[in-house]
């Protein structure tokens, strides 16, 4: 029964606007900036700069290791997704981090040893994804080189024989000087693909590290990659707000960021767990998701980063099955306005559909955008191609959808895994194959740029002062897309489906 003295219920239909991607447009604004000379680098967190604004999901149909890894090279940030045992990944955590390196430290060369059998080390190179591996002795003495051509099957070599059968044994190595011009020479006059580092002087011969050629080459190809300090591929993982376990275990394999990766972040237990473990880990701690003010609020003095959306995703179905929900580019500004008096970046995650709502995001207070969607079609996403009706497609599917909670993802939406009959607050599709990370990449970062250069900005934060929203109509949003027309050659960065 309403007390006497209660606000009349009816008050509440007195209800704040809430916007999202579709309602707003940027105002042009006078410029002389080339969308091309736009420059788009930002923070992910207070300590992790990138040189693109983009992060690919903590999903398990988008980030492992191989999209972590690509999502880097570029100049984004790969966030491993946690439907994988503590083990795993830490293994992909070490696969993103080991990718590029020119020496390869020691810690993190995949080694074999004489005496194990030719199967055990082919199992082994498959699962770090490795294609050969010094062999060293007990006191890590270099004994040869074992790679996938020395154990093929051509070469009579039984699976149960030791490596030290197969292996070759004049092995050229380099000392911890060498420099990548010189490494690749080698590599080149002796038809090797990889030099072993060994240590000189006293107890010389002993492996200190690796150069391979992959990662020589890898390491050309991508200047505006996003290095560490030790100059070795920037990687996220998302951990569960309860699991401090493995937040430390994600630290000391070297994560860059730990995410806590939870539907609703203003959870008052969640917030005392991700407190607790910013206290004891290393790496900067992103805390997410939330979208208001008072979320933000609560957890502004110890997050590194806060990662904004209530429901606005593709595969989610949270705004339906339980009634609340925040409008996205509402939810970013609420946010932003807050994490920017304490210098904390904020990551818009979810609903992006277009290059246009990214950069919508950003001129909301975003520092960078989280994708899922956009990228679960592309070649580094986990999982296969399916070809249905003469075309091909990927899975894609939410993190709180039955199959994905039956995996362990049940925790992000603070529901037991136990649960036979999980309440799910996602769904399962498919997505349309499309081809290569860097392309679709390309496309997402060219079209933020000339929202830039719309607005005259040449940088992150200066687009963030400048950018002015205006209030679009039913009738504008239908003038905004492609109209009156039939579509017949299909645009790379435009599809009336998406
Ligand atoms: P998208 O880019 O596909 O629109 O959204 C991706 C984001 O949706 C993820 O980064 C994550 O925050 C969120 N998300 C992923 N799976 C689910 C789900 O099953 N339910 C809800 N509510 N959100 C999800």
């Amino acid at each position: 029964m309403a007390k006497n003295d209660a606000e009349p219920f009816s008050e509440k239909l007195r209800v704040p606007n809430a916007l999202t991607f579709d309602d707003v447009l940027l105002r042009p604004m006078e410029s002389r900036v080339e969308p091309d000379a736009a420059d788009v680098s930002t923070r992910v967190s207070k300590h992790v700069e990138l040189n693109i604004p983009i992060l690919s999901a903590a999903m398990d149909t988008v980030t492992e290791a191989e999209m972590a890894i690509g999502m880097a090279r570029e100049g984004g940030l790969g966030v491993l997704h946690r439907n994988m045992n503590e083990e795993q990944m830490v293994a992909s955590i070490g696969r993103v981090k080991r990718a590029d390196e020119l020496v390869i430290s020691r810690e993190n060369v995949v080694t074999a040893s004489p005496g194990q059998s030719i199967s055990e080390v082919d199992e082994m190179m498959e699962r770090e994804g490795v294609s050969g591996a010094p062999v060293v002795d007990d006191d890590d003495t270099v004994l040869g080189i074992i790679s996938g051509t020395d154990i093929r099957p051509y070469l009579e070599v039984g699976e149960s024989d030791d490596v030290r059968e197969a292996m070759t044994d004049e092995v050229i190595t380099a000392s911890e000087d060498v420099g990548a011009r010189e490494a690749l020479e080698l590599m080149y006059d002796h038809k090797i693909e990889r030099v072993p580092i060994v240590s000189e002087g006293r107890g010389a011969g002993k492996l200190v590290g690796l150069v391979t050629m992959q990662g020589i080459l890898q390491r050309r190809q991508h200047e505006d990659a996003v290095r560490d300090e030790n100059d070795r591929l920037r990687v996220g993982a998302a951990v569960g707000p309860f699991e401090e376990e493995r937040a430390v275990a994600a630290d000391e394999a070297d994560v860059d960021v730990v995410f806590i990766d939870c539907a609703h972040a203003h959870n008052l237990n969640v917030l005392d767990s991700a407190r607790a473990i910013s206290e004891t880990v290393e790496a900067d701690i992103v805390v997410g998701n939330v979208g208001t003010r008072e979320a933000a609020e609560a957890a502004v003095d110890f997050a590194d980063g806060l990662k904004v959306g209530i429901g606005p995703g593709s595969i989610c179905t949270t705004r339906i099955v339980s009634g609340a929900g925040m409008p996205q580019i509402t939810a970013v500004a609420e946010v932003a306005d807050v994490a920017s008096q304490h210098d904390v970046p904020v990551i818009a995650d979810g609903g992006i559909r277009y290059s246009g709502d990214a950069i919508k995001a950003i001129a909301a207070g975003a520092d960078a955008v989280m994708l899922g969607s956009y990228f679960a079609g592309t070649e580094e996403a986990p999982g296969r191609v399916v070809t249905m009706n003469g075309k091909k497609y990927k899975q894609y599917r939410g993190m709180g959808s039955v199959g994905a909670m039956q995996s362990g993802g049940g925790e992000r939406y603070l529901k037991e895994e136990t649960d036979e009959e999980f309440v799910p607050e996602g769904v399962e599709a498919a997505t349309p194959f499309k081809g290569t990370l860097a392309s679709e990449l390309h496309q997402l970062v060219g079209g933020m740029q000339s929202g830039m250069g719309y607005v005259g900005a040449e940088s992150i934060p200066e687009f963030k002062q400048r950018a002015e929203f205006i209030r679009v109509s039913a009738a504008g949003q239908t003038e905004g897309h492609p109209h009156d027309v039939v579509i017949t050659d299909e645009a790379p960065n435009y599809s009336p489906n998406e």
